[in-house]
């Protein structure tokens, strides 16, 4: 497991300690304090943290199977499921404040949840693919509007939606551009993949990937060479190398996020 990808599962752990250690403290003052009030009230308390915690340990156990037998073990999904989409923002928040980088951790997670696909376990061909894009990667003093249909690019080269229109038409691929969250659900909801490849920066990615957990996302983190939502591009070869895994069906290792 690598540095990057461990920094996430090393908070979950720390996630874990904490709120074993909550849970533990307040068992104890259930049965060594408190008047009957507030016994009930810490009663209640306990049994949510502890459910919780139980949670937790299920995600994670689940989650390093999953990395580790690269397939999916479906009876933890439901546990993964929650972990991934209720603890990033406790992740996130208690990564910050030991001090690491917010976008640090949401590339790290990005990492991990890419590990969690394993393409044999997916039938898809072509036209089950859909490469989602920011509508950033449009050059923005471009005079014709793709983001409500691709068709509009006249293909002139000058940026990468050109190349993304190509590697659509090479492979039969689903290919579409959102300006944001709700225009993104309501595409996968009309287009019904069983796979997207998705271009954002990392805060859209992670918040894309939990959203539509358990649907296989594969998060590759956009190039900002003018800082973020102008003009932004990215590595083709990283989309091309994930289209190919997913048609045929090689395991998916986490360089086709690395930037
Ligand atoms: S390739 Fe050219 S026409 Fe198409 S979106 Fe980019 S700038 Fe506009």
């Amino acid at each position: 497991m690598t540095e990057s990808k461990g920094l996430f599962i090393g908070l979950l752990l720390l996630s874990l300690v904490v709120v074993g250690v909550l849970v533990s403290g307040i068992w104890y003052l259930n049965f060594y304090g408190f008047n009957l009030l507030s016994y009930g009230v810490l009663l209640i308390i306990s049994l949510v943290l502890s459910v919780v915690s139980l949670i937790l340990v299920l995600g994670i156990i689940g989650i390093l199977l999953t990395i580790r037998l690269q397939r999916p073990i479906k009876s933890l999904v439901i546990p993964i499921k929650l972990v991934i989409a209720y603890f990033l923002p406790v992740v996130i928040h208690l990564g910050a404040f030991l001090g690491f980088d917010k976008e640090e951790i949401q590339s790290s997670f990005i990492k991990m949840s890419n590990q969690l696909i394993n393409p044999e376990d997916i039938e898809v061909n072509a036209q089950d693919i859909l490469i989602l894009l920011p509508h950033c990667i449009q050059l923005a003093d471009c005079n014709f509007r793709v983001t409500s249909d691709l068709d509009n690019c006249q293909r002139c080269g000058r940026c990468q939606v050109d190349d993304l229109i190509g590697l659509q038409k090479k492979y039969g691929l689903n290919l579409a551009i959102a300006t944001g969250g709700t225009l993104a659900r309501k595409i996968i909801k009309e287009t019904r993949p069983k796979a997207i490849i998705a271009v954002a920066c990392e805060r859209d990615l992670s918040t894309g990937i939990q959203d539509v957990y358990p649907m296989p996302v594969m998060g590759v983190v956009n190039l900002r060479p003018n800082g973020p939502c102008v003009n932004t591009g990215v590595e083709m070869e990283k989309i091309e190398k994930a289209v190919e895994k997913l048609i045929f069906k090689e395991p998916i290792g986490e360089k086709i996020v690395e930037s």
